[in-house]
């Protein structure tokens, strides 16, 4: 029976706390949204998948359910002319996030999250722009407001004048606010801020739980949640997307794939529908949210690429046992590779070829 609530800064000041993100490719995965265009209709056309998919990241471990309204905006409605459906699809998605965060498996309820996100109209020192990004944020919080949310998360902006604007919507509030930055492969916000000075101002601004998600994976984020870490005193975020970005490559956008290839003409890039073979496997996913746990960072997910298999990884690795937990990988009775007396010798023997 679930008595008391904790509100996200409770929670995060006694221990981790797991957000599964990643909604958009993994709806598309499933079948339920196209590429590309990715407009997040399915709280609308297919809300039993959307629930579901909620349901399975709650069974994972997910402390935070966060409601699927990325690119769910004011905008994105207009590129796709159904404007119209923009308030339905935002209630619909919070109704549905809000349904799974009071039905928890365990004892507590989770945390039901409303979201913004980058809006893709803001321009620099262009207030026009700006003031009608504003307004999109604004009528999305009201909505979130309105369907009983817990905490607002900020996400995947790649200005950190967005950013800071999101932050303010969603501090007229009062709710906990999580506020995260997903810049490009320069390194650098595209106005030309600092990773660490956009992070260092958001948290002056009163953000409670900053950091970053989206666009870069486990190896290319690091470095700098690390320096994060260091220089805020406020909760830290860390939420990468599950493929293996590198150096010369630190998001997911112009990811080559070279199949082995060693050759120097680059290859096709893959975004966004042939990153799988570079996804990160589980234990990758594990290792990155061990090292982001023991630096102090508590707030810890997975976005992009993001499947239950993984959250379970993530919240097991900072110590957590999660319903899924259950089923979690048990070699032992492996037909072949497993320790189990019954398995036949001539068969174990051959495991070498196998
Ligand atoms: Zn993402």
């Amino acid at each position: 029976m679930s008595n008391k609530k904790r509100n996200l800064i409770e929670r995060l000041d006694s221990g981790p706390v797991i957000c599964a993100e990643g909604f958009l490719f993994e709806i598309e995965k499933r079948g339920y949204m196209a590429s590309g265009e990715f407009v997040p209709m399915v709280s609308l056309e297919n809300p039993e998948a959307l629930e579901n998919l909620h349901k399975d990241f709650q069974h994972a471990g997910s402390d935070i359910v966060q409601a699927f309204t990325y690119n769910g905006h004011r905008e994105k409605m207009r590129v796709i002319g159904k404007e119209e459906l923009l308030e339905p699809l935002n209630r619909a998605a919070l109704k549905i996030a809000k349904k799974v965060a009071t039905n928890p498996l365990g004892k507590e309820q989770n945390l039901m999250a409303g979201n913004i996100s980058n809006s893709n109209i803001w321009k620099q020192d262009d207030k026009k722009s700006q003031l009608e990004v504003e307004k999109m944020f604004r009528e999305m919080v009201g909505w979130a407001v309105d369907e009983g949310a817990d905490i607002l998360i900020g996400e995947t902006f790649y200005y950190a004048e967005e950013a800071y604007a999101a932050l303010r919507v969603m501090k007229e509030t009062k709710l906990p606010s999580v506020i995260t930055i997903a810049p490009y492969g320069e390194n650098i916000m595209r106005d030309g801020i600092s990773i660490l000075d956009t992070c260092k101002e958001l948290e002056q601004r009163g953000g409670d739980v900053v950091g970053m998600n989206c666009h870069r994976g486990p190896d290319t984020m690091m470095p700098y949640l690390r320096e994060v870490r260091k220089s805020l005193k406020c909760h830290v975020a860390g939420l990468p997307i599950t493929y293996r970005t590198t150096k010369n490559h630190p998001t997911f956008f112009n990811l080559p794939d070279n199949n082995g290839c060693t050759c120097k003409t680059p290859h096709e890039t893959t975004f966004p529908t042939a990153l799988d073979p570079m996804q990160c496997n589980r234990y990758e996913i594990g290792k990155f949210a061990k090292e982001a746990f023991d630096l102090g960072i508590n707030y810890i997910g997975v976005c992009c690429g993001a499947t239950p298999m993984l959250i379970r990884e993530v919240a097991e690795s900072v110590g957590l046992k999660v319903p899924a937990s259950r089923y979690r990988e048990n070699m032992e009775n492996h037909y072949m590779f497993g320790k189990n007396r019954r398995i036949p010798k001539h068969i174990k023997d051959y495991r070498g070829k196998a």
